[in-house]
């Protein structure tokens, strides 16, 4: 088959477009919706100067995908004097996995010439994930410890970092997933977090402590970035399928890598991830139709939730262990920490 924009010989044939494209149109190509999604997520701050510049915070874990991200935001803003990326490394202490990894993202970001931070469970929490997989003190799934731990450092760090947004690496098949499981689960809340959370235009969001004071004159994604706890999110890359995230590292041989972590066993996810395969090749389209349809319905149901004065971060105060927020009085954190050191 040939290019359909220069009669090239194509590498990839894109069931939901329909187009066959030769490897430098099809990078242009992911390279044009990760722009456009930037523009359309209003990311850059409009008021972002040389003197203060908007400062993103890349969660990289060396993956293709966090990879891609950083490398088309790079190519993108690196000389925008209007923009600082950094790129984020946590390391969860599995052996094997994350030191390759970990050569991946420092080779990347000194290709890139980006800062590069590193933040390990073993210093900032005292664990390391190969010990609490075997330990397992709360009977969970590795991933459910994993996730809350790489969640408190994200947030943690990037505002640390004094970051204005976090911006992390979820490419189209994951995001269609996570709108899937949050249906089916019938969990409502959690599709209006999800909208506040990383979906939706900045200025589309809210629930920003400058608002709770009554200060409506910021539009809510700058005051929500100037407050003191809450780095908003972004998923750039949330347009670009899977396959189409590796063929575009592997065409641009991007130091990435690509083993899975031996404690993977999100198995819900993956019954998910199949059911939208199937779906996706016999009806090409599914998962955008499922994020065009999905988005909207959110951003009702997070206004909705707004409107009515709850949403559902009422109670929330500070853990007495760490001082993140939480509605508890000792955060899941804290909690997960406790009872794997009293093993
Ligand atoms: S797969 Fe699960 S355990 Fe492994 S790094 Fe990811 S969240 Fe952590
Ligand atoms: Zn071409
Ligand atoms: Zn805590």
């Amino acid at each position: 088959m040939d290019c359909d924009k220069c009669g090239a010989d194509a590498v990839t044939h894109a069931a939901y477009s329909g187009a066959h494209l030769c490897g430098e149109h099809f990078r242009r190509s992911v390279e044009k919706r990760v722009r456009r999604r930037v523009r359309e997520d209003g990311l850059l701050d409009p008021e972002a100067t040389p003197d203060d510049p908007d400062r993103w915070v890349i969660g990289l874990s060396g993956g293709k995908d966090s990879v891609v991200l950083a490398t088309i935001l790079e190519e993108t803003f690196g000389r925008d004097p209007r923009v600082e990326l950094i790129g984020l490394t946590i390391h969860e202490g599995i052996e094997g996995y994350r030191d390759e990894s970990l050569a991946a993202c420092r080779e990347l970001t000194d290709d890139l010439g980006i800062r590069h931070e590193v933040v390990s469970y073993a210093e900032e929490f005292g664990v390391e994930m190969d010990d609490v997989v075997e330990d397992d003190p709360e009977n969970m799934a590795a991933c459910a410890y994993c996730g809350v731990f790489r969640r408190d450092l994200l947030e943690g760090y990037a505002e640390e970092l004094d970051a204005d947004k976090l911006l992390t690496g979820h490419n189209l098949d994951d995001e269609a997933q996570t709108a899937l499981m949050n249906v089916l689960e019938g969990d409502v809340r959690q599709v209006a977090k999800h909208f506040d959370a990383s979906l939706g235009p900045f200025d589309d969001r809210t629930l920003d402590d400058a608002d709770r004071d009554g200060d409506t004159t910021k539009s809510n994604a700058h005051a929500r970035a100037e407050s003191d706890h809450f780095v908003p999110r972004a998923k750039p890359l949330r347009d670009v399928p899977e396959k189409e995230v590796a063929l575009y590292c592997h065409l641009r041989d991007l130091p990435s890598h690509m083993a899975e972590c031996p404690h993977a066993e999100e198995a819900y996810r993956g019954e998910i991830k199949s059911i939208l395969h199937d779906l996706e090749e016999s009806h090409p389209g599914t998962r955008h139709s499922i994020m065009a349809g999905y988005e909207e319905i959110a951003g009702i149901v997070a206004d909705t939730y707004r409107d009515d004065g709850d949403d559902g971060d009422a109670d929330l105060g500070e853990c007495i262990e760490c001082g993140s927020t939480t509605s508890r009085e000792v955060c899941r954190k804290c909690r997960l920490i406790e009872s794997i050191e009293a093993v």
